[in-house]
């Protein structure tokens, strides 16, 4: 093992005190400089009555939540940053472009960035990457081949070439290891019978069974969670017992409707707070939802908080029946429910709103749609029906409203 990542083992596997007092001197010092030197942020700061100049650590929480329409918005009327940086943006290694647009700066600043992830992930020096992840413009493709070549891994940028040159590179250089969404390593293991050693796999929901039939054709799958915005920010271990949370940021889980964080257990949105000195984000939305799995020690040794998976993509509300429907209670509630899909669908009947909830479950077991009924109740406080379908996707919107005024 290098110094480098040894460096990097150690910081993983250090005290709960030892990392909140890292974490809140990091956070004084990208808090000073914003202040400073962004005006987008010093504006934030200002309003919020957060201090900068206070002894002790610093009270981010009132500061509101950055959600990705802000900052979109921002940067439109502020082009290029949205006045977000600390430094002009030619003093950035590389800027990319992701739907929207927002723009994303990337610092020349020796971060991890992926390699972290990567690195609890059981890539090493040695394994030879085949990366199928998108160079052009976006973010992925670069930022995970920085994070394989920082651990000395080789890298294929196979980026979006066709299923065809992939083949031909995979019979040819016999990868061992992949970085890409779990769908095309499906298909690429479906059209050449690659027995790859290791995969990290981003971008999509996996199912366990997806995980399953992957590591069947092949070796281990394990998922890294990451945005354009805040890029790396958790990575699942030998164990696969949730995602371990980088040690060069900090996450909340918090109540989609009103920005203040959730007790440990509780679905909500995953905010980002890192500590990015030319670019910060100080609590970032990521709009996607996830929830605390654990703070204890996982088996690996790391001692650092784990999240469970993205659950779902935060959204708006929409009113039945006088109450408000999120997409993030139905999630909560489809999760409670032991249903990997599902799908609440609202339409009206005679002047009334109909609730239905399509999920593959048996027409004749009574008592399990009762529970499920039960669940739903408790949860978004309305009774429902339950349809018995077996199409219904985890990609699927779980809250469509079919009603017509
Ligand atoms: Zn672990």
């Amino acid at each position: 093992m290098s110094a480098d990542v040894e460096r990097l083992a150690a910081l993983q596997r250090r005290s709960h005190e030892e990392r909140v007092d890292d974490h809140a001197q990091r956070l004084r010092e990208v808090i000073t400089i914003a202040s400073e030197a962004s005006e987008g942020w010093r504006t934030r700061l200002v309003a919020a009555g957060v201090k900068v100049d206070e002894p002790g650590p610093i009270d981010v929480s009132k500061l509101p939540v950055l959600r990705k329409a802000d900052l979109l918005e921002r940067q439109a009327a502020r082009p290029p940053l949205g006045g977000f940086t600390t430094k002009p943006l030619h003093e950035f290694a590389r800027v990319f472009m992701s739907p929207g647009p927002i723009f994303d700066p990337l610092d020349f600043a020796d971060e991890w960035g992926f390699g972290e992830g990567l690195h609890v992930a059981g890539f090493a020096g040695g394994d030879v990457v085949l990366n199928a992840f998108s160079y052009h413009l976006t973010p992925a493709g670069h930022a995970f081949e920085q994070g394989a070549s920082r651990l000395g891994a080789t890298v294929i940028p196979a980026g979006t070439a066709s299923t065809e040159q992939i083949a031909t590179v995979i019979r040819a250089l016999r990868p061992t290891a992949f970085i890409g969404t779990p769908s095309h390593l499906r298909i690429l293991t479906d059209r050449t019978g690659w027995r790859f050693s290791r995969a990290a796999v981003s971008g999509e929901k996996m199912s366990e069974t997806d995980r399953a039939v992957l590591e069947h054709s092949g070796g281990s799958i394990r998922q890294i969670y990451g945005t354009a915005d805040v890029g790396y920010v958790a990575a699942e271990c030998e164990f696969a017992d949730g995602l371990h949370v980088s040690e060069f940021l900090d996450v909340e889980i918090v109540d989609p409707e009103g920005d203040v964080e959730v007790p440990d257990g509780e679905i909500g949105e995953l905010v980002v707070t890192n500590f990015a000195t030319g670019y910060p984000m100080l609590r970032f939305g990521t709009g996607d939802l996830s929830r605390v799995a654990s703070r204890d020690t996982c088996r690996c040794g790391r001692t650092g908080p784990r999240l469970e998976g993205i659950l779902g993509r935060s959204g708006p509300g929409t009113k039945v029946r006088g109450m408000f429907v999120y997409p993030h209670l139905v999630t909560d509630a489809l999760n409670r429910s032991n249903l990997s899909a599902g799908q609440l669908v609202i339409t009206r009947e005679n002047g009334e709103d109909v609730l239905v909830l399509r999920a593959d479950v048996p027409a004749d077991d009574e008592k399990r749609i009762e529970t499920i009924r039960r669940v739903f109740r408790d949860v978004i406080k309305l009774s429902m029906t339950v349809e018995s379908v077996a199409t219904v996707s985890p990609t699927d919107p779980v809250l469509l409203d079919e009603r017509v005024f």
